[in-house]
């Protein structure tokens, strides 16, 4: 660690990382926080025994488990979530799908102005350099349709509604990993 730097990140998922990815090659001295443990390849829970290991629960008045646990659920009257704990964030946890938002997204009156009127120039540019990047493919038509899938498409029919759950050509996942 150095005395003093240019910029602190905290946080290395898809915000923090790519930020100081960024930053540095802009020539600035960058330092970046991280609470939870870098893993690699082998280092991850093979079975659900193994996985239980790897919770923490944090609840408004009490928490349970490692603080350094990957599986970090924060559970709230309101909202309750979970997120990744670790080098890299979510991403470690997550299914790694790397799908476009849909047309009515953009509809949406929330969106500030100035990134509504970027879409076409800057978004568009960024989302060609995270294609390059990322390399995502089509999920492959070979594949048995995913379970999830198959449960999204189900959760709809019981609401009686048409399921919009398809293998999409736009639904990818990067080739290098198989997490998900
Ligand atoms: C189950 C699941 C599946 C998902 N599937 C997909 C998918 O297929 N495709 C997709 O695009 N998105 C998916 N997502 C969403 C995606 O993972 C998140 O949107 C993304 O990871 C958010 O990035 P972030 O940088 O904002 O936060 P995070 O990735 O959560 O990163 C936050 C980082 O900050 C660290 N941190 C927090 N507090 C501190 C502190 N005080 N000091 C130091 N470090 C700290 C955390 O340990 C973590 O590494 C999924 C999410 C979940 C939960």
């Amino acid at each position: 660690m150095s005395e003093a730097y240019d910029v602190v990140v905290v946080g290395s998922g898809y915000g923090g990382a790519i930020s100081a990815s960024r930053l540095a090659r802009a020539g600035l001295k960058v330092c970046l926080l991280e609470r939870g443990d870098e893993r690699q390849p082998g280092d991850f829970a093979e079975s659900p025994l193994e996985g239980m290991g790897e919770v923490q629960v944090d609840w408004p008045n009490r928490r349970m488990g490692a603080r350094n646990a990957l599986f970090d659920f924060h559970v709230n009257s309101d909202i309750s979530v979970l997120v990744g704990c670790g080098l890299g964030g979510t991403s470690l946890i997550n299914a790694n799908v790397a799908i476009l938002p849909d047309e009515r997204v953009w509809l949406d009156r929330k969106w500030p102005d100035a990134i509504r009127a970027d879409r076409e120039t800057r978004i568009a540019e960024g989302v060609e350099r995270a294609r390059e990047m990322l390399r995502p493919t089509p999920f492959p038509d070979a594949h048995p349709t995913p379970t999830k899938l198959q449960a999204m498409s189900r959760s709809a029919s019981h609401m009686g509604r048409r399921s919009s759950a398809r293998r999409s050509r736009s639904i990818s996942r990067t080739a290098s990993t198989t997490s998900g």
